[in-house]
C-alpha cells in the first residue's frame, strides 16, 4: 500500500513541486475512502449521515462516468492523462456532486454528452495550451482550463476557501444549454433560467434571477454615480464586466458566503437556491470572509467602479 509521503511524492514529481495537496487528499490517496475527502466539501455539514453516504456514492458515479472526460496535460501539451492522481479526478468529481446533489436531474442532463475538463501540471504548461488568466473555460475546446495546484489552494485552513474551479464551473453552465443538453454559446443564464431549457426550466428561478440581478446592477449604477446611500452589490467589479463573469463569480460566492449574499439580496439568493434546490447557509456557520471583505474594501475606498456590460433578461 501506498504511503502519504509516497503518495506526496507523486504530486511533486509530476508537478515540478508546484501542487502540495492537503493531508486528506493524500489519505484519499492511500485509503480510497471518500469520507477523507469531506473537508473539501461544505455540504456534508448539512447532510444526513445516509445523505452523506448518497453524496459520497454521486462523487464515485460522477468520477467513473463516461461522460467525465478529464485530461492531465503535462509540459509541451503531452497527455498525461494515465498518471492523473485519483484524487483529482475525485476532487472535481466532488464539485459537481455538491453543486447539484439536489439537482441529480440536471447533472444528469449535464453529462448526457461528455463534459471536458484540462487540468495542467504547471502554469506554464497551462500557458503553453492557451490557458488565459488564473484558469478558464475555453468555448472552442468546450472545456475548463485549470492548473492542478488550484483545485487544492482554498484548503489549507480550517475551512474551505476559494474555489477556482467553481468560477470556471460558472462559465461553464453559462455555456451548456439544458434544452438542447450540448455546450452553447454564453447567455448569461445557468441552466434551468432560460424557457428553451424544457423540462428543465425554472420559471420561479428565472423571475427571482431577473429581480435580484437588476438590484445588483442597479446598486452598482449607483455607485458609479458616485452615490453611497444605497446597499453596495455584493460582487466585485471584476464580475460587473460582462454577464459571463456576474455568472462565475456569483456562483462562487452562493456557495461560499451564503450569509452576506443572502442578506444583501434576498431575490438573488432565493433564485440560486430554487436553482440548485438547497440554501448553503445550513453548511455554513458563518461566511468564508475573503470576498465579503475584499468587496467591501472596494466600494468603501471611494474609488469608481469600472464600466459595466452587464444585461437583464426580459422578463
Ligand atoms: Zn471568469
Amino acid at each position: 500500500m501506498k504511503s502519504l509521503t509516497q503518495s506526496a511524492e507523486q504530486f511533486h514529481a509530476l508537478t515540478e513541486g508546484q501542487c502540495r495537496p492537503q493531508n486528506a487528499a493524500l489519505t484519499f490517496m492511500v485509503s480510497q475512502d471518500i469520507r477523507a475527502l469531506d473537508q473539501y466539501f461544505p455540504i456534508v455539514n448539512m447532510l444526513s449521515e445516509s445523505q452523506t453516504e448518497a453524496f459520497h456514492q454521486l462523487i464515485r458515479q460522477v468520477a467513473e462516468h463516461p461522460h467525465f472526460d478529464l485530461r492531465l496535460i503535462g509540459k509541451n501539451k503531452t497527455d498525461l492523462t494515465h498518471q492523473t492522481p485519483n484524487v483529482v479526478r475525485y476532487l472535481i468529481a466532488g464539485h459537481l456532486a455538491e453543486v447539484f446533489f439536489f439537482r441529480q436531474n440536471l447533472l444528469a442532463r449535464f453529462l448526457h454528452t461528455p463534459r471536458h475538463f484540462q487540468i495542467y501540471v504547471t502554469p506554464e504548461a497551462f500557458q503553453l495550451d492557451g490557458g488565459v488568466s488564473g484558469g478558464c473555460y475555453s468555448p472552442s475546446r468546450q472545456s475548463i482550463q485549470l492548473v492542478m495546484s488550484r483545485l487544492f489552494e482554498g484548503f489549507n485552513g480550517t475551512k474551505p476557501g476559494v474555489c477556482p474551479f467553481l468560477h470556471e464551473l460558472g462559465h461553464m453552465l453559462d455555456h451548456f444549454d439544458a434544452g438542447s443538453g450540448s455546450m452553447g454559446r454564453s447567455e448569461g443564464l445557468y441552466p434551468g433560467l432560460s424557457p428553451r431549457d424544457g423540462e428543465w426550466f425554472n420559471p420561479r428561478a428565472r423571475e427571482l434571477f431577473i429581480a435580484g440581478k437588476r438590484i445588483e446592477l442597479d446598486r452598482y449604477r449607483m455607485r458609479q454615480t458616485g452615490d453611497v446611500s444605497h446597499p453596495m452589490p455584493i460582487g466585485h467589479p471584476y464580475v460587473f464586466q460582462n454577464d459571463g463573469e456576474f455568472l462565475a463569480g456569483y456562483l462562487e460566492m452562493f456557495f461560499r458566503n451564503p450569509h452576506y449574499f443572502a442578506a444583501q439580496n434576498p431575490d438573488l439568493y432565493a433564485a440560486y437556491c430554487e436553482l440548485f434546490g438547497y440554501d448553503p447557509r445550513n453548511a455554513w456557520t458563518e461566511d468564508f470572509p475573503h470576498y465579503v471583505n475584499a468587496n467591501r474594501s472596494f466600494y468603501l475606498s471611494g474609488q469608481t467602479p469600472s464600466k459595466t456590460r452587464l444585461t437583464i433578461p426580459k422578463l
